[in-house]
């Protein structure tokens, strides 16, 4: 199912921004429509909707408008989208100053500068066993940004890697725990302290299936 979701405006300019590297990268950014639906960070929520009520109140201009019974802050429109991430721009229709409102914090631990939204999406994704195409339909049909391939892969090869090592951790650390108890209690196989492993058996149906 193809959903148009956003509607482009004329404006179209390009956002200077610095990468993980230290290089200087231009990106161009479509200034779409702010419609339909997007998940946003409550905590970003609380802390734009201070900035705009505080400015709502400062604004001479803004309170004539608000007591003229027009709106004094409108929200503009999304002048970015990092796969779930948006950057929304609204405008106090008073003085005209602009605000620009991240719909989600990034992650800086662990090196990475990702999206939090956009790691748990991927998460989300990997976990329940579906892919990028079933989390792009799911979003197109919520008439939300969906995410692009290669945003997706990167982020799925670093949750890989953070996998790796806590598996390596635990499976190193059960390890140790058994070979503790086989010790205690005098179970050994060849010398090698041994545990006993119960298996249930199982094949897929359709090697089963060529090898009849
Ligand atoms: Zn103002």
């Amino acid at each position: 199912m193809i959903m148009k979701l956003l509607k482009p405006t004329i404006k179209k300019k390009f956002q200077v921004y610095r990468s993980v590297d230290g290089v200087l990268r231009s990106v161009e950014i479509n200034n779409i429509a702010a419609t339909g639906y997007r998940i946003i960070n409550l905590q970003c929520l609380q802390k734009h909707v201070s900035e705009i009520t505080c400015h709502a109140i400062l604004c001479d201009k803004a309170r004539e408008k608000a007591i003229s019974g027009a709106v004094p802050i409108i929200l503009e429109s999304q002048v970015a989208h990092f796969g779930l991430a948006v950057i929304l721009a609204a405008k106090c229709t008073g003085c005209g100053k602009k605000f620009h409102f991240e719909t989600s914090p990034k992650l800086l631990n662990g090196g990475t500068r990702h999206y939090d939204i956009n790691v748990r999406a991927v998460w989300g994704s990997i976990v329940s066993g579906n892919g990028l195409a079933h989390l792009n339909e799911q979003l197109a049909s919520m008439d939300s940004p969906t995410m692009a391939q290669n945003t997706f892969s990167v982020i799925e090869k670093e949750i890989n890697q953070w996998w790796k090592v806590m598996v390596e951790e635990e499976m190193s650390s059960a390890i140790d725990l058994e070979k503790k108890i086989a010790i205690e209690k005098n179970r050994y196989h060849e010398d090698i302290p041994s545990i006993t492993v119960i298996c249930d058996g199982g094949w897929s149906k359709k090697v089963a299936q060529a090898l009849i």
